[in-house]
Protein backbone atom coordinates (compact mmCIF):
# COMPACT_ATOMS: atom_id res chain seq x y z
CA UNK A 1 0.00 0.00 0.00
CA UNK A 2 2.82 2.24 0.69
CA UNK A 3 4.24 0.94 -2.63
CA UNK A 4 1.46 1.97 -4.58
CA UNK A 5 1.68 5.76 -4.62
CA UNK A 6 5.27 5.84 -5.62
CA UNK A 7 5.17 3.34 -8.68
CA UNK A 8 1.62 5.01 -9.73
CA UNK A 9 3.33 8.80 -9.15
CA UNK A 10 6.54 7.09 -11.08
CA UNK A 11 4.87 5.71 -14.49
CA UNK A 12 2.73 9.13 -14.72
CA UNK A 13 5.29 11.35 -14.46
CA UNK A 14 7.48 9.24 -17.03
CA UNK A 15 5.01 8.71 -19.22
CA UNK A 16 3.36 12.08 -18.99
CA UNK A 17 6.66 13.91 -19.78
CA UNK A 18 7.55 11.53 -22.76
CA UNK A 19 3.95 13.02 -24.09
CA UNK A 20 4.63 16.58 -23.35
CA UNK A 21 7.82 16.20 -25.39
CA UNK A 22 5.87 15.33 -27.64
CA UNK A 23 3.45 17.81 -27.41
CA UNK A 24 0.82 15.31 -27.13
CA UNK A 25 -0.53 15.54 -23.66
CA UNK A 26 -4.05 16.21 -24.73
CA UNK A 27 -3.70 11.97 -25.31
CA UNK A 28 -4.48 11.97 -21.17
CA UNK A 29 -7.74 13.25 -22.16
CA UNK A 30 -8.55 9.73 -23.77
CA UNK A 31 -6.87 7.92 -20.97
CA UNK A 32 -8.82 9.25 -18.11
CA UNK A 33 -11.95 7.69 -19.39
CA UNK A 34 -10.21 4.45 -20.85
CA UNK A 35 -8.77 3.68 -16.73
CA UNK A 36 -11.75 4.34 -15.30
CA UNK A 37 -14.02 2.22 -17.73
CA UNK A 38 -10.95 -0.24 -17.87
CA UNK A 39 -11.20 -0.35 -13.69
CA UNK A 40 -14.63 -0.71 -13.94
CA UNK A 41 -14.43 -3.15 -15.98
CA UNK A 42 -12.00 -5.44 -14.01
CA UNK A 43 -14.03 -5.20 -10.92
CA UNK A 44 -16.74 -6.68 -12.85
CA UNK A 45 -15.04 -9.13 -14.46
CA UNK A 46 -13.23 -10.38 -11.11
CA UNK A 47 -16.18 -9.86 -9.10
CA UNK A 48 -18.35 -12.54 -11.09
CA UNK A 49 -15.72 -14.83 -11.61
CA UNK A 50 -15.33 -15.26 -7.64
CA UNK A 51 -19.29 -15.29 -7.26
CA UNK A 52 -19.30 -17.71 -10.27
CA UNK A 53 -16.88 -20.34 -10.01
CA UNK A 54 -14.81 -21.86 -7.66
CA UNK A 55 -14.93 -22.57 -3.68
CA UNK A 56 -13.41 -21.32 -0.80
CA UNK A 57 -10.90 -23.81 -0.51
CA UNK A 58 -9.28 -23.83 -3.09
CA UNK A 59 -5.29 -22.89 -2.89
CA UNK A 60 -4.22 -19.00 -2.98
CA UNK A 61 -7.28 -17.66 -4.29
CA UNK A 62 -10.02 -19.28 -2.30
CA UNK A 63 -9.30 -17.48 0.71
CA UNK A 64 -7.95 -14.23 -0.81
CA UNK A 65 -10.51 -13.69 -3.62
CA UNK A 66 -13.68 -16.59 -3.78
CA UNK A 67 -14.10 -15.99 0.24
CA UNK A 68 -14.45 -12.34 0.72
CA UNK A 69 -17.30 -12.31 -2.30
CA UNK A 70 -19.13 -14.94 -1.10
CA UNK A 71 -19.13 -14.03 2.39
CA UNK A 72 -19.86 -10.22 1.09
CA UNK A 73 -23.11 -11.82 0.01
CA UNK A 74 -24.06 -13.28 3.36
CA UNK A 75 -23.33 -9.87 5.50
CA UNK A 76 -22.87 -7.11 3.01
CA UNK A 77 -22.59 -4.99 5.60
CA UNK A 78 -19.34 -6.60 7.28
CA UNK A 79 -17.44 -4.77 4.53
CA UNK A 80 -17.91 -1.60 6.47
CA UNK A 81 -15.76 -3.20 9.36
CA UNK A 82 -12.63 -3.20 7.09
CA UNK A 83 -10.18 -0.73 7.46
CA UNK A 84 -7.92 0.94 4.55
CA UNK A 85 -5.13 -2.13 4.52
CA UNK A 86 -8.15 -4.78 4.28
CA UNK A 87 -9.75 -3.07 2.09
CA UNK A 88 -7.34 -2.13 -0.67
CA UNK A 89 -4.01 -4.16 0.17
CA UNK A 90 -4.81 -7.22 -1.65
CA UNK A 91 -5.06 -5.31 -4.89
CA UNK A 92 -2.15 -3.83 -4.39
CA UNK A 93 -0.30 -7.13 -3.99
CA UNK A 94 -1.28 -7.47 -7.20
CA UNK A 95 -1.14 -3.52 -8.57
CA UNK A 96 2.56 -2.88 -7.72
CA UNK A 97 4.43 -5.27 -9.32
CA UNK A 98 2.32 -4.65 -12.45
CA UNK A 99 3.36 -0.78 -12.14
CA UNK A 100 7.07 -1.75 -11.15
CA UNK A 101 6.62 -4.12 -15.11
CA UNK A 102 5.58 -0.57 -17.02
CA UNK A 103 8.41 0.98 -15.57
CA UNK A 104 10.81 -1.77 -16.66
CA UNK A 105 8.86 -1.43 -20.36
CA UNK A 106 9.53 2.05 -20.29
CA UNK A 107 13.17 1.96 -19.34
CA UNK A 108 13.29 -1.01 -22.90
CA UNK A 109 11.45 1.64 -24.82
CA UNK A 110 11.89 5.14 -23.93
CA UNK A 111 11.07 6.27 -27.38
CA UNK A 112 7.82 4.96 -28.03
CA UNK A 113 4.60 6.65 -27.92
CA UNK A 114 1.90 4.24 -27.58
CA UNK A 115 4.03 2.54 -24.81
CA UNK A 116 3.65 5.73 -22.90
CA UNK A 117 -0.30 6.51 -23.72
CA UNK A 118 -0.70 2.96 -22.26
CA UNK A 119 1.12 2.96 -19.26
CA UNK A 120 -0.95 6.41 -18.14
CA UNK A 121 -4.28 4.20 -19.31
CA UNK A 122 -3.26 1.22 -17.16
CA UNK A 123 -1.55 3.26 -14.42
CA UNK A 124 -5.09 4.95 -14.02
CA UNK A 125 -7.02 1.70 -14.55
CA UNK A 126 -4.68 0.35 -11.63
CA UNK A 127 -5.80 2.90 -9.74
CA UNK A 128 -9.16 2.81 -10.35
CA UNK A 129 -8.75 -1.28 -9.05
CA UNK A 130 -7.39 -0.21 -5.93
CA UNK A 131 -9.96 1.98 -5.07
CA UNK A 132 -12.82 -0.26 -5.91
CA UNK A 133 -13.37 -1.85 -2.55
CA UNK A 134 -13.31 1.71 -1.15
CA UNK A 135 -16.11 2.88 -3.24
CA UNK A 136 -17.69 -0.24 -3.03
CA UNK A 137 -17.64 0.01 1.18
CA UNK A 138 -18.93 3.94 0.49
CA UNK A 139 -22.04 2.14 -1.17
CA UNK A 140 -23.00 -0.22 2.30
CA UNK A 141 -21.85 2.49 4.28
CA UNK A 142 -25.35 3.97 6.42
CA UNK A 143 -23.55 7.16 6.81
CA UNK A 144 -20.61 7.86 4.53
CA UNK A 145 -18.62 10.86 4.27
CA UNK A 146 -19.64 14.11 2.70
CA UNK A 147 -17.16 13.86 0.23
CA UNK A 148 -17.83 10.07 -0.84
CA UNK A 149 -21.60 11.01 -1.20
CA UNK A 150 -21.16 13.70 -3.34
CA UNK A 151 -19.00 11.73 -6.07
CA UNK A 152 -22.05 9.03 -5.64
CA UNK A 153 -24.47 12.01 -6.67
CA UNK A 154 -22.29 12.54 -9.61
CA UNK A 155 -21.93 8.82 -10.45
CA UNK A 156 -18.46 9.06 -9.97
CA UNK A 157 -18.33 5.90 -7.59
CA UNK A 158 -21.20 3.15 -6.98
CA UNK A 159 -23.96 4.61 -6.38
CA UNK A 160 -26.28 3.07 -3.07
CA UNK A 161 -29.49 1.93 -5.48
CA UNK A 162 -27.59 0.99 -8.30
CA UNK A 163 -25.68 -1.53 -6.45
CA UNK A 164 -28.46 -2.93 -4.40
CA UNK A 165 -29.43 -4.38 -7.24
CA UNK A 166 -26.33 -7.02 -7.13
CA UNK A 167 -27.61 -7.93 -3.96
CA UNK A 168 -30.82 -8.54 -4.64
CA UNK A 169 -32.61 -11.88 -6.26
CA UNK A 170 -31.12 -13.54 -8.60
CA UNK A 171 -28.10 -12.12 -7.45
CA UNK A 172 -26.89 -12.22 -11.20
CA UNK A 173 -26.51 -8.37 -12.79
CA UNK A 174 -24.91 -5.09 -12.22
CA UNK A 175 -21.04 -6.65 -10.98
CA UNK A 176 -19.42 -4.13 -11.65
CA UNK A 177 -18.19 -1.87 -8.65
CA UNK A 178 -15.71 0.63 -9.65
CA UNK A 179 -18.61 3.07 -10.43
CA UNK A 180 -20.92 0.78 -12.44
CA UNK A 181 -20.97 2.60 -15.61
CA UNK A 182 -20.43 -0.27 -17.63
CA UNK A 183 -23.18 -2.34 -16.36
CA UNK A 184 -26.29 -1.14 -18.21
CA UNK A 185 -24.27 -2.12 -21.07
CA UNK A 186 -22.97 -5.50 -19.82
CA UNK A 187 -26.59 -6.33 -18.58
CA UNK A 188 -27.80 -5.35 -22.06
CA UNK A 189 -25.51 -7.69 -23.63
CA UNK A 190 -25.81 -10.66 -21.23
CA UNK A 191 -22.24 -10.62 -21.38
CA UNK A 192 -21.60 -12.41 -18.29
CA UNK A 193 -24.38 -15.13 -19.08
CA UNK A 194 -22.89 -15.61 -22.83
CA UNK A 195 -19.61 -15.77 -21.41
CA UNK A 196 -20.79 -18.34 -18.56
CA UNK A 197 -22.39 -19.90 -21.71
CA UNK A 198 -19.05 -20.25 -23.51
CA UNK A 199 -17.18 -21.76 -20.30
CA UNK A 200 -19.91 -24.21 -19.87
CA UNK A 201 -18.82 -25.26 -23.89
CA UNK A 202 -15.47 -26.29 -22.19
CA UNK A 203 -17.05 -28.22 -19.08
CA UNK A 204 -16.27 -25.27 -16.93
CA UNK A 205 -19.58 -25.45 -15.10
CA UNK A 206 -20.72 -22.46 -12.66
CA UNK A 207 -21.45 -22.59 -9.14
CA UNK A 208 -25.73 -22.47 -9.92
CA UNK A 209 -25.18 -25.16 -12.44
CA UNK A 210 -23.33 -27.37 -9.75
CA UNK A 211 -26.08 -26.39 -7.20
CA UNK A 212 -28.83 -27.75 -9.93
CA UNK A 213 -27.10 -30.70 -10.91
CA UNK A 214 -26.27 -32.12 -7.14
CA UNK A 215 -29.99 -31.40 -6.20
CA UNK A 216 -31.10 -32.70 -8.99
CA UNK A 217 -29.00 -35.94 -8.67
CA UNK A 218 -30.21 -35.85 -4.52
CA UNK A 219 -33.50 -36.10 -5.66
CA UNK A 220 -33.57 -38.89 -8.40
CA UNK A 221 -31.53 -41.17 -5.29
ZN1 LIG B 1 -21.36 -10.38 -5.73
ZN1 LIG C 1 -21.77 -5.16 -2.18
Amino acid sequence: MLLFPVVFALNLHWAGSHLYELELLWLIAIAVPLGIVGGDFISGLVHWAADTYGSEDMRVIGPSLVKPFRLHHVYPRDICTHGLVETTGNVCILAVPALAGCLYLMWLMPESLWLSFAVISFALMTAATVATNQFHKWAHQESPSGFARWLQRHHLVLGVAHHKLHHTQPFDMNYCITNGWLNPLLNKLKFFRRLEATLGLFGIETVRAKDAREAAQLKTN
